[in-house]
């Protein structure tokens, strides 16, 4: 074990290089479905480490000459499919349980492989395999760009590893392989299940780093501008200045962030705090908890999906509508270094 010290800070069970056989999905034949944020990242260190790697696509996908730009093979989803050994569906959540049940599971080989980055189609079976295949997670904890950056620069970013259903007897072996071969147990792999790892990564977008951060930042920039401050100040204080705070709290957690503000802000945040969070809000959290625990999220989100969206583009479209994104539109122009990231972005790049 190359990191024993590492193992007395968790309760989880960490997995690292030595404890994988990378042969295992070297002897395989790998199809990565879908070549976005995380497909080009795992096709692209698959092939590094040696492992013979398809890229499946539609036709006419954009993404087809940039796999071959890399050096890929790629193929259409189903001719990808019916030469594999290994299956890695990257395509996003809503598209999955339609592109399985049309593209991939008629002509998926009886013992082939279903590998995920994220549990959500097995967890709430719009997913449900035969019990033939084994049923594998390797899901990197972070963006598809810093799994590759870091795989080239001879390192990874752990990923947390799970085999729901394991057919052959080899799930687990063939899963760390899979893992170590995009770089992830240089890092550590985290052992979870489909549904831990399901619930908790819905529950963490929903309630904390997306839903509830967002919500925070309004409200805070809505109290301010209209007592009247500058809505570009209240920007400031409320959206800019998070970056700051979440890095230090990244780097050494909250203590570190405490630490590092002044003796004011730090007491100002044990004093008022727990006012604006207040133990209502955990009661509230419990309720999304609820909803993702029993189904009803994942439900609303493909039902409004398959209909094409309706309310998910009318809530996109109130977002962007918020005051806050016009005076940061404007500020974020006196950043020279994000003089382009806001046009980036709307052209959809990834
Ligand atoms: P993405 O949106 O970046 O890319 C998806 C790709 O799928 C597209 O580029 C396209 O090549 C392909 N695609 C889209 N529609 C398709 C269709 N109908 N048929 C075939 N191919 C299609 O997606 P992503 O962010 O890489 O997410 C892929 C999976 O990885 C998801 O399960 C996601 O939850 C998981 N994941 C993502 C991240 C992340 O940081 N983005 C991190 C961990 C896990
Ligand atoms: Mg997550
Ligand atoms: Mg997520
Ligand atoms: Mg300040
Ligand atoms: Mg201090
Ligand atoms: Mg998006």
């Amino acid at each position: 074990r190359h990191h024993p010290e590492r193992r007395r800070f968790t309760v989880a069970e960490l997995y690292y290089d030595d404890d994988a056989d990378l042969s295992l999905i070297q002897s395989k034949k790998v199809a990565i479905v879908g070549y976005g944020s995380q497909g080009h990242a795992h096709a692209l260190n698959l092939r590094d480490s040696g492992v013979d790697v398809v890229v499946g696509l539609r036709e006419g996908s954009s993404s087809w000459s940039k796999a071959e730009e890399q050096g890929l093979a790629v193929a259409t989803v189903a001719d990808a499919v019916a030469a594999a050994d290994v299956v890695m569906i990257l395509a996003p959540d809503q598209v999955q349980r339609t592109l399985y049940s049309e593209q991939i599971e008629p002509n998926l080989k009886p013992d082939a492989a279903l590998f995920f980055a994220h549990g959500f189609n097995i967890r709430y079976g719009y997913i449900a395999p035969s019990a033939g295949h084994d049923i594998c997670m390797v899901a990197p904890k972070g963006p598809g760009h810093t799994v590759r950056r870091e795989f080239e620069a001879g390192r990874g970013v752990p990923v947390i590893v799970a085999v729901e259903q394991d057919a052959s007897g080899q799930g687990w072996a063939l899963a760390l392989s899979y893992a170590k071969a995009i770089g992830g147990l240089r890092a550590a792999g985290i052992k979870t299940t489909f549904t831990e790892e399901t619930e908790t990564d819905l529950f963490g977008e929903q309630t904390v780093l997306c839903g509830g951060v967002t919500a925070l930042i309004q409200s805070g920039f809505e109290t301010l501008t209209e007592a009247g401050y500058q809505p570009e100040v209240a920007y400031f204080e409320v959206l800019h200045e998070m970056k700051l705070i979440v890095d230090l709290m990244w780097e050494g957690g909250i203590s570190k962030m405490r630490w590092s503000i002044s003796d004011t802000a730090e007491y100002g945040d044990y004093v008022s705090g727990p006012r604006v969070i207040t133990p209502e809000v955990k009661e509230r959290m419990k309720e999304v908890l609820a909803d993702i625990q029993s189904g009803a999220f994942a439900d609303r989100f493909i039902s409004d999906q398959d209909a094409g969206g309706p309310e998910f583009k009318e809530l996109r479209t109130r977002g962007e509508q918020h005051s806050i994104e016009t005076t940061g539109r404007e500020l974020r122009k006196l950043f020279a270094w994000t003089e382009t990231r806001d046009q980036d972005y709307t052209e959809g790049s990834v």
